[in-house]
């Protein structure tokens, strides 16, 4: 069941929004501001965020923009103002949809399970092996020319770093060991052992990572391996 939260001071527009999106057979949950909103969103494992725009504490701008830092989710905005819904849209914060109210529940629901759908071909269970190109935060991967860009901007890796970026990023936010991933890119029979693995993540880091000493996309999990982390 795909999960949804509402970000919204609202709340009869909420509990409005919760029940169509819960008839159409989501998980809903609703925060009333924007700080406890920020919280959940940070913390728990939504599949889609309908984020109203005016909110107490913290707006719906700060909290797009540092979720979209995070994770890659689909983010529906919210706002009563056209003009917001332009400004959002100029500030590049990464929403990926934008309403304004008043718009009908139906509309809502229909777009929501369109962005559903999308995000499962991007990186939903199975789907993501099938998919040409994948989109994780700031990382695309274009299977087809194997060819990948941090920020748009084209990072050359060798076959091999290609290879180990593209399995990790095809199950995101799980870790595998390092004779897991030797096994997987390499192949038993080759030459070479964990330490391989080692060394090509960090070659991978020096490429996509801002900082590769404070990694934010593979993350080393102490004692276990690495996760590529959505
Ligand atoms: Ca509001």
């Amino acid at each position: 069941m795909k999960r949804i939260l509402i970000v919204e001071d609202e709340l009869v527009i909420g509990e409005v929004q919760k029940d169509y999106l819960e008839a159409a057979g989501c998980a809903v949950e609703i925060a009333t501001s924007g700080d406890v909103g920020l919280a959940k969103a940070l913390a728990e494992d939504y599949d889609l965020l309908i984020l109203d725009l005016m909110l107490p504490k913290v707006d719906g701008f700060e909290i797009c923009r540092q979720i979209r830092a995070r994770k890659n989710i689909p983010i529906l905005m919210v706002s009563a103002r056209k003009e917001d819904i332009d400004k959002i849209r100029g500030l590049g914060l990464g929403a990926d949809d934008y309403m304004t109210k008043p718009f009908s529940v139906g509309e809502l629901v229909a777009r929501v399970k369109a962005h559903l759908a999308r995000y499962d071909r991007l990186t939903g269970s199975g789907h993501a092996a099938r998919a040409e190109e994948i989109r994780l935060r700031g990382i695309r991967i274009d299977k087809p020319s194997r060819k990948t860009y941090v920020n748009e901007a084209e990072v050359p890796l060798t076959s091999k770093e290609y290879d180990l970026l593209l399995f990790l990023a095809l199950h995101p936010n799980r870790v595998f060991g390092k004779d897991e991933l030797f096994e997987k890119i390499w192949g038993l029979d080759a030459n070479g052992d964990t330490a391989t693995v080692t060394v090509y993540i960090s070659k991978l880091r020096e490429k996509i990572e801002a900082d590769p000493s404070k990694p934010q996309y593979i993350e080393t999990i102490w004692g276990v391996g690495y996760r590529f982390n959505v």
